[in-house]
C-alpha cells in the first residue's frame, strides 16, 4: 500500500546521521504500484531512491521526492539437486536475507553477512566483502524504468557489474529494482582466501556455513564503527587501480603495502593504506573524523551537516593526491 508524507526529516533515513529533508516522501511494498506512481510523475528522473541509506550522504539539505521500496518476501523460485533459485523484494534487509540463505544451507552469500542495507540496493555498487561479491550470486535484476514506468529483467551480464560498480550505478537512478534473483549452491565450498577471515576461523575445527557467518560478523564488529553509534557510511573512498610504475612508487615506499594485481600492467592499491600514510588515521576535523581503526571510513562524531563531510573527503583527496599523485574517487552516493 502507498504511503505519501511531505516534509520528512532523513536524520534517521541514513546512517551518517546528517540533516536533510524530503519534501515528499513515498513508502511502498508493491512493485505495481511504484511502477503507476512513478509513471504518473511529470519528472521522474528527479526522485531519489533510498534503501537502508547505509551509502549515501545527504548534502543539499532538501530533496524534493524521495521513494523509499519496502516491498518484502524471499521464496525460492527453482531447484536442482546442486543449486537454488531464490528470490527476495527489494526492501528485505540485506543481512535477513543472508541469515534466511544461511539457516537453509544456501551458499553463496554467507561472506558477505552483516552489510547494512536493503537487497534492492546490493546489485547498485556490487556490494563485496572478504573475498565475495554480490555479482557471482545474482541471476536477475527486477527493476522498473523511472521514466517509461516499465518493468525490466535484468540479467547478470546486463548488469555490467565490476568493482563497486553496474550498469546502475552508470545509470544511476535510472531504474527502480523491485526484486532480485539470486541462484545459490546446496553444495557448500568455503571461501576462506581472506587473511582476516582465515586466522578467525583457524579456532573452528568444523568449518560451516555458519561458522563462516558468525567469522565475519566478529570481523566486522571489531573493525567497523557501528552506524547506531558513530554516523558513518562504511568505506568512503573505492579502491584505486594504479599502473605498474606508480606501483613502483609505492613499493620503494614500503615493500609491503597491499598492492593486489589486477591485470598484466594495473593493480589494486588500498585506499586505507595511503589515507593512513598522509597522516589522517584517528584525525578529526570539527564533528568530523577518519575512524581510529578504519581511515577509509569517514565518521560524523555528533552534529555533522552532509557538506562537512564532504568538505573533510576533499581534504583527504587533495592530500593523496599531493602525496602519491594517486585521486581517490568516493565509493559513496552524494545527494
Ligand atoms: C558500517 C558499514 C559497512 C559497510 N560495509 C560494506 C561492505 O563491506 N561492502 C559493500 O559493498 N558495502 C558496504 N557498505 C555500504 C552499504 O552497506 C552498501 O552499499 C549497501 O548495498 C547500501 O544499501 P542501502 O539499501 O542502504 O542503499 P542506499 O544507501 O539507500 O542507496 C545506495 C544507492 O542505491 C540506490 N538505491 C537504493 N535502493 C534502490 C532501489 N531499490 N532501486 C534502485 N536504486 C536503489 C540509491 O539511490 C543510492 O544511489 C557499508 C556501509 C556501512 C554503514
Amino acid at each position: 500500500m502507498i504511503n505519501i508524507r511531505q516534509e520528512v526529516p532523513l536524520l534517521l533515513y541514513n546512517t551518517f546521521g546528517v540533516p536533510a529533508t524530503a519534501s515528499v516522501f513515498v513508502e511502498s511494498d508493491d512493485a505495481t504500484e511504484l511502477a503507476d506512481f512513478v509513471r504518473s510523475l511529470p519528472d521522474p528522473s528527479s526522485a531519489f531512491l533510498l534503501g537502508g541509506g547505509s551509502n549515501v550522504l545527504f548534502v543539499s539539505n532538501r530533496c524534493e521526492m524521495v521513494i523509499h521500496p519496502v516491498i518484502k518476501g524471499i521464496e525460492v523460485t527453482a531447484e536442482t539437486d546442486d543449486d537454488v533459485w531464490v528470490r527476495a523484494g527489494a526492501g528485505e534487509a540485506w543481512d535477513d536475507f543472508v541469515s534466511w540463505c544461511v539457516t537453509r544451507n544456501y551458499a553463496g552469500v554467507e561472506n558477505l553477512s552483516y552489510i547494512p542495507g536493503t537487497v534492492g540496493a546490493s546489485p547498485i555498487q556490487n556490494i563485496g566483502a572478504y573475498g565475495t561479491e554480490a555479482k557471482e550470486t545474482i541471476e536477475t535484476v527486477e527493476a522498473v524504468e523511472k521514466t517509461t514506468g516499465q518493468t525490466v529483467i535484468f540479467n547478470n551480464q546486463q548488469c555490467q557489474f565490476d568493482y563497486r560498480d553496474s550498469f546502475f550505478k552508470k545509470n544511476k537512478g535510472k531504474y527502480l529494482i523491485t526484486a532480485v534473483q539470486f541462484k545459490l549452491s546446496k553444495r557448500f565450498e568455503p571461501n576462506v582466501k581472506y587473511a582476516d577471515l582465515k586466522t578467525e576461523l583457524v579456532r573452528n575445527t568444523h568449518m560451516t556455513m555458519e561458522n563462516i557467518r558468525q567469522a565475519v560478523i566478529s570481523i566486522r564488529s571489531q573493525k567497523l564503527p557501528d552506524p547506531a553509534e558513530l554516523g558513518n557510511a562504511g568505506s568512503f573512498f573505492k579502491n584505486p587501480t594504479i599502473n605498474t610504475a606508480k606501483s613502483r612508487e609505492i613499493c620503494e615506499l614500503d615493500p609491503q603495502a597491499p598492492l593486489y594485481p589486477v591485470s598484466h600492467e594495473y593493480w589494486k592499491m588500498s585506499a586505507a593504506w595511503l589515507i593512513q600514510h598522509c597522516g589522517w588515521k584517528g584525525t578529526q576535523d570539527g564533528n568530523v573524523g577518519a575512524h581510529k581503526r578504519q581511515p577509509i571510513v569517514i565518521v560524523n562524531y555528533g552534529g555533522a551537516t552532509g557538506k562537512e563531510v564532504l568538505d573533510f573527503a576533499q581534504k583527504i583527496i587533495d592530500s593523496v593526491d599531493r602525496k602519491f599523485g594517486i585521486r581517490l574517487e568516493p565509493e559513496i552516493n552524494v545527494v
